[in-house]
């Protein structure tokens, strides 16, 4: 069993933690990897997660609160999330860095090692490699502990990739990586094939003609192409539908059973389309699912 703490850095209002311009506060991009790593973690067997910042981000935690709660838990490992800057607005600096406290402990050492190199290796960023400095999130944690600075803030190039989505979700993965890496924690074997649980059915169906409908819109709404449309239906004109007229379909969808443990975004990997697109084919208005709730994936 791994007992993992998590710590975005900071909170939403602490001040001067954010680009320069204002487009996004650090902590927004801190809490939304550790948010990943989380959902990444789901999928692997043996590991507990502590987060220890406000998950609301309307707190900045202290850090003695944090590393407090670290300690009292009994963590393998704390793991901090930050997004770097220098200077006054917009500078040059750039790249990643992790860091281990000043005394270098081997099991840091080793941990911030295997999490830069994932890091570097999944984002294609400078590698400044694994510094140490005496931060208390370093120095009052009885555990094995990093500090991941992301890119900078203050780079014009690397603020745009901290505030996308893709870049968040790299760093993520790359996190897990260097967990997995160092701890040997394993996907749960369910997770690793959901293909297994995805049934795909064609059924023929008659559309009856309504006024206004074209093609076009049936294509829409049937999720399939008007050249099928056209060719499944050789004697209808589509310039002129009547109303009443029967339109052949057929329809081709997959289905997917959600399993415990299961996120969006790992369904949505696993059947190569996109969260947005599951959630419109479902009309799902949040992120959230639930084990046994049968979703169409195509
Ligand atoms: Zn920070």
């Amino acid at each position: 069993m791994l007992k993992l703490v998590l710590d975005a850095g900071h909170g939403v209002h602490t001040p001067g933690k954010r680009v320069p311009d204002g487009s996004m506060r650090e902590w927004h991009f801190n809490s939304s990897v550790v948010k990943r790593v989380i959902d990444i973690l789901k999928n692997y067997e043996d590991v507990q997660i502590l987060r220890v910042d406000d998950p609301s981000g309307n707190r900045d935690v202290s850090l003695i609160e944090r590393t407090h709660k670290a300690n009292k838990w009994g963590a393998d490992a704390y793991v901090s999330v930050h997004a770097n800057a220098y200077g006054k607005g917009f500078t040059s600096p750039n790249g990643i860095e992790t860091f281990v406290y000043t005394s270098r402990p081997s099991g840091s050492v080793k941990l911030a090692t295997n999490v830069q190199n994932r890091l570097v290796r999944e984002t294609g960023r400078k590698n400044r490699g694994v510094k140490s400095a005496n931060f208390a999130v370093l120095r009052e944690t009885d555990m094995t502990a990093i500090l991941c600075e992301c890119g900078f803030m203050t780079n014009k190039e690397e603020a745009r990739l901290l505030k996308s989505d893709s870049y968040r979700q790299k760093c993520a993965e790359a996190i897990v990586k260097g967990l997995e890496d160092t701890y040997k924690i394993k996907k749960k074997k369910s997770a690793s094939k959901p293909k297994a649980k995805t049934s795909t059915s064609s059924n023929t169906l008659k559309h009856k003609i309504r006024k206004g409908d074209t093609f076009w819109d049936l294509s829409k709404e049937y999720k399939v192409s008007v050249d099928q449309l056209e060719k499944l239906n050789p004697k209808v004109n589509p310039k002129a539908l009547q109303v009443g007229e029967l339109i052949t379909i057929k329809s081709t969808s997959s289905y997917y059973t959600v399993q415990k443990d299961d996120t969006l975004w790992g369904i949505a990997k696993a059947h190569k389309t996109s969260v947005a697109k599951i959630k419109s084919l479902n009309g799902l208005k949040s992120d959230l699912i639930h084990p046994g709730q049968r979703l169409r994936v195509k």
